[in-house]
């Protein structure tokens, strides 16, 4: 069929002076070029016209990574989602070997893919066509548009999408993870081509049923219709693939995915809960794509509650510190417990950290409540040992923000040595990560100063077997999403084992997190861990109560 067609092309283009068509024949790797010369500069029909559209040095710049990776998605046909047969794509080239005409046109390259039964590709029928004066004026149009310069033409079309009853409609955003690492690693002129990459791919990728805008530089929103949800993931692994890598540099694409339920919700808190359901899974490894529920939100208090409120808090007493008992896997005893803060507030009743460490991280407050749960911590140390039972070290979160000042190291002597307890009995947890893999040095100087070392969420982040190389820890804590998902599958169970073996064989102990199970418990004792803390043992809990887990006849002296 795709010969026939080709052929009724080919009489068109002997009759226009604008067009050039071309076939690939995927069965034998043929290919055919028809041409009267016109794009002459970019298909000379010397190479396979895929190949040579995606190495073309007539391609504008801004346009030819994304053309392309296009061209080379086609020569690799599987990467081509089968439900789709048509795709355009606009571009900029010098059409013309004329040296006199060296100025760059628009063109739209449009590809049909002809399937067999089996529906892989057996041909492709592409044609490029010079762009006519309302074509790229409209072009021009719609990218000032989707440059962030008119989100409300944006808005326009969203709600047409939204209203239109006949289908279901979506609002899907996305980001770059730690984007601004990559501006620092290869610079802001890398990065805007970065973004600028993404947002032409987002012009080829999206059909006339999606359409985008730039939110902030690096988040991107689409509004959608659909039939099915088939078509929401179809996207987001198009954008995955297309878009997740530039040239050699990778990067993880974070999606927050919001099914429209209510089409009445006005489109800004449509974004505001789509961009929730993204932030919500930033900085976890292994989910990417995050779809919003309504409980996301319910349970949400807002930046302006907290920072209002913090110091207030911090002063009445509204943050309390709960311990989660560790527990030896083998005598089923409590060994140590972690500090872990909870925002108790006479209305709202108790918050947990996830709703705001976070806003504390940025505006410095952490430093406090973390100093704050600190002496906590020591005050507890000090009444067992003077109720005279046997006291089990207290982990400490250190929040990255100290990190960066090892003046912190003096705060956590000065505690030690107000409630005169012994340094081993406060241990301090630290989750280091790309960000902070630079302040090795503090990380050093808290260990040379006496504290036990736990690498915390270990599985979870950025390269976390390299840093094990030189590392001055002392003990890893295993990721409890590493952990439970790890869990699910032979291979992953290997996984964890062998983490296991090769930390204990360079002297490293372990914690394993989130065990929720008793298989779970079971597993990591045969696998040579025999610390876990996790629900399977015990939820984080008020200090009385884990006075009472730990010490079953603890009276407390006050
Ligand atoms: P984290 O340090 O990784 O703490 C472990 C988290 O896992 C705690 O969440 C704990 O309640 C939860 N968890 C423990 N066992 C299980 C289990 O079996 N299943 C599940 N699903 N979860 C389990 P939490 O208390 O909500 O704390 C969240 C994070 O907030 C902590 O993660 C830590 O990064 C941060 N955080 C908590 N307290 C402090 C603090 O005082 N200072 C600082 N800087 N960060 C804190
Ligand atoms: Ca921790
Ligand atoms: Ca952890």
């Amino acid at each position: 069929m795709g010969k026939r067609i080709f052929e009724a092309l080919n009489d068109f283009i002997t009759r226009t002076h604008e067009m050039c068509a071309f076939v690939v024949d995927f069965s034998d790797g043929g290919f055919d070029v028809m041409s009267n010369g016109i794009f002459s500069a970019i298909l000379d029909g010397s190479v396979n016209p895929l190949e040579q559209l995606a190495e073309s040095k007539c391609i504008h710049e801004a346009d030819s990574v994304v053309l392309g990776a296009f061209c080379r998605d086609l020569l690799n046909s599987c990467k081509i989602p089968i439900q789709e047969d048509h795709f355009t794509v606009p571009f900029r080239g010098i059409v013309s070997d004329d040296p006199s005409d060296a100025d760059y046109k628009w063109i739209n390259l449009t590809v049909v893919i002809d399937r067999g039964d089996d529906l892989t590709a057996k041909c492709i029928i592409g044609h490029l066509r010079l762009m006519n004066n309302a074509e790229i004026l409209n072009k021009i149009i719609t990218d000032s548009f989707t440059n962030d310069k008119h989100p409300q033409v944006f808005n326009g079309q969203a709600k047409r999408i939204i209203e239109d009853t006949s289908r279901n409609a979506a609002i899907v955003q996305f980001d770059i993870e730690k984007f601004k690492l990559i501006n620092v690693k290869y610079g802001e002129e890398k990065g805007t081509e970065i973004l600028n990459y993404i947002k032409n791919g987002l012009d080829t990728i999206c059909t006339d049923k999606q359409v985008y805008t730039r939110l902030s530089a690096d988040v991107f929103m689409i509004a959608m219709s659909y039939d099915k949800p088939e078509e929401i993931e179809r996207l987001i692994s198009r954008i995955e693939e297309r878009l997740g890598s530039f040239g050699d540099i990778s990067y993880k694409l974070v999606f927050g995915v919001n099914i429209v339920t209510d089409r009445s919700v006005p489109m800004r808190k449509l974004g505001d809960r789509t961009a929730m359901a993204r932030q919500s899974i930033k900085g976890n490894a292994l989910k990417n794509v995050c779809y919003y529920s309504e409980n996301q939100e319910s349970s949400l208090v807002s930046k302006k509650f907290i920072e209002d409120r913090m110091d207030y808090a911090l002063e009445h007493g509204e943050f309390v510190m709960y311990l989660q008992p560790k527990y030896s896997i083998s005598t089923a005893g409590v060994v140590g417990a972690e500090a872990l803060v909870r925002w108790i507030h006479p209305e709202k009743g108790m918050l947990p950290p996830a709703e705001f460490i976070a806003v504390f991280e940025k505006n410095g407050f952490i430093t406090k409540l973390d100093r704050y749960i600190w002496e906590q911590a020591c005050k507890a140390i000090r009444g067992w040992i003077d109720s005279g039972v046997q006291p089990v070290p207290i982990s400490v979160n250190i929040s990255r923000v100290h990190l960066t000042d090892e003046k912190f190291i003096d705060d956590l002597d000065a505690l030690v040595e107000k409630y005169d307890i012994p340094k081993n009995m406060i241990e301090t947890e630290i989750t280091e990560s790309v960000e902070n893999a630079g302040d090795g040095d503090v990380i050093k100087k808290l260990k040379e100063r006496g504290y036990m070392l736990l690498m915390d969420d270990f599985g979870s982040g950025y390269s976390s077997l390299n840093m094990l190389k030189n590392t001055p820890f002392d003990v890893i804590k295993i990721d409890r999403d590493f952990f439970s998902e790890f869990m699910l599958s032979d291979r992953g169970k290997k996984i964890i084992s062998h983490t296991i073996s090769m930390s204990k064989d360079i002297g490293l102990d372990m914690v394993a997190e989130g065990v929720e199970t008793k298989e779970q418990a079971e597993f990591l004792h045969n696998c040579g861990c025999d610390v876990a803390q996790g629900y399977f043992y015990s939820k984080p809990v008020s200090l009385n109560d884990f006075e009472h887990i730990a010490y079953d006849d603890f009276i407390a002296t006050d």
